[in-house]
């Protein structure tokens, strides 16, 4: 059946950055049957409740936006976590959304499942070409088995479950918890403090010469729903902006945008990760879809959204 506006939508990992910002686009979108579950109404952790849950709502399109995750510190410390949480998520939402006859579904990959060092920018047919990252091999794995529990569901049961890659994301609801965020949100959280306490100096993990692409999560959000109203069901789809820079330049970038002028300190004993990981957007753009937010616009809007909501903490 063709989905519109009236089709009945889960959204798992409804309160995450991802699932919120697939939230607002849909209800932008006049989509008003939606089943945004918090964790306190269905722990994706609990096999029986997803199932039950997912037989009960029978929805038109499942997206599967719920997944642990973290920075590159918290990928490599809580290593049994990562893999665990998000193959027991992935799989209890997959064989669930089969059980109770959901023909459609979007699983949420990542950038970093992808060989260490495979060429760049990065293809989707790259994808168990060679040795992971080390940082984030568990999490990395799990997403894996994701893509291939859709593409084993197709196979033998004629789903049409898709699985998309995106790059590294950052937006409204992100995690700004120095041990466990990622960069851009590290970085946001320790120019905007620095700046209040009259610091002058800013920290940056490694030697700020990996590479990194980054999306702004509405424009992610936007691809997803593109992809679901065409009625995709082809193969791997990789979702970025098409552009990545160093993490020195993402420093600058930060600190021009919370007008702090401060010095940048690198702490060599953190890990640095993969070298670069840019992703080949050519599939996506062959469809239609090209990103949007630039990243100092992107970058502009997260910081206003980080003072919004910690306001009174700083
Ligand atoms: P990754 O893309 O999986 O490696 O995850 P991250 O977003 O956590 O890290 C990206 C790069 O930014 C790595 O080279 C980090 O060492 C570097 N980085 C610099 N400063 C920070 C910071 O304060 N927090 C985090 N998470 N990474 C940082």
């Amino acid at each position: 059946p063709v989905l519109g506006p009236s089709s009945k939508i889960l959204v798992a990992g409804a309160r995450g950055m991802v699932g919120s910002a697939l939230v607002r686009r849909l209800k932008a979108a006049g989509y008003d049957r939606l089943l945004a579950p918090s964790r306190a109404e269905l722990d994706l952790l609990d096999q029986r409740a997803v199932f039950d849950y997912l037989a009960r709502e029978r929805p038109d399109y499942v997206f599967i936006a719920a997944a642990k995750v973290g920075g590159i510190l918290a990928n490599n410390t809580y290593r049994a976590d990562f893999i665990y949480q998000n193959l027991v998520i992935e799989a209890n939402l997959v064989h669930g959304a089969h059980l109770a006859g959901v023909q459609r579904l979007m699983f949420l990959g990542s950038s970093c499942i992808y060989p260490r060092d495979c060429p760049q920018p990065i293809k989707e047919e790259y994808l168990l070409s060679g040795p992971l990252e080390q940082t984030n091999e568990p999490y990395a794995i799990a997403k894996i088995a994701g893509i291939k529990l859709c593409e084993s569901y197709n196979l033998q049961y004629g789903r049409q479950y898709v699985s998309v890659m995106p790059t590294n994301l950052y937006g409204p609801n992100d995690n700004y918890d120095l041990n466990h965020s990622h960069v851009l949100p590290a970085l946001i959280r320790k120019s905007h403090e620095a700046k209040q306490r009259g610091d002058r100096r800013l920290v940056v993990w490694g030697s700020g010469q990996p590479r990194r692409e980054f999306l702004y999560v509405d424009d992610l959000a936007d691809a997803c729903v593109f992809l679901m109203e065409r009625g995709y069901d082809g193969p791997l789809v990789n979702v970025g902006t098409g552009q990545d820079v160093t993490i020195r330049e993402l420093a600058e970038t930060v600190m021009r945008v919370v007008g702090f002028d401060g010095v940048i300190e690198f702490d060599a004993s953190k890990p640095d990760g993969t070298p670069r990981k840019l992703l080949d957007v050519s599939r996506l753009h062959a469809l239609g879809w090209h990103a949007r937010t630039p990243l100092e616009e992107g970058i502009r809007l997260s910081w206003q959204d980080f003072c919004a909501r910690h306001e009174g903490e700083v």
